[in-house]
């Protein structure tokens, strides 16, 4: 089904549900995590969609993020943001500079995650084992 939500306070974007996954819940993708990766949300891991590169929250903390930002950035930032890692390059999945809130959001991939009514957010998605 087509849908359209608020992603900000100016910002929306439209997408088909049946092509990208869509929790209808912050809990309902909270409880994905915790099912592939346990409680502890330093060990949950999210793919890049530009790169592939597969980064867990713990990756982030080790580039120097606290704990909170990292478990923030986690889903929505490649760790190459952090490891100097430039625009992605084909067949090079060590990383690059994306961020899906950027101007291009994520243009392929991804999961989306509704927060609110009508409202929710474009995310990284997990990387499944
Ligand atoms: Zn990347």
């Amino acid at each position: 089904m087509k849908r359209e939500i608020k992603t900000g306070s100016n910002t929306s974007m439209g997408f088909d549900d049946e092509k990208i996954r869509t929790f209808e819940s912050v809990d309902a993708w909270r409880a994905e995590g915790e099912r592939l990766f346990g409680k502890d949300v330093k060990k949950w891991k999210y793919k890049c969609p530009m790169c592939g590169h597969v980064a867990a929250v713990q990756d982030f903390i080790d580039a120097g993020l606290d704990g909170q930002e990292a478990a923030n950035s986690a889903y929505c930032e490649c760790i190459g943001r952090y490891t100097g890692k430039g625009s992605p390059k084909k067949g090079d999945s060590s990383g690059c500079n994306w961020a899906g809130y950027g101007l291009f959001g994520i243009p392929h991939g991804g999961v989306v995650v509704m927060t609110g009514e009508g409202s929710g957010q474009h995310i990284f998605e997990f990387a499944e084992e």
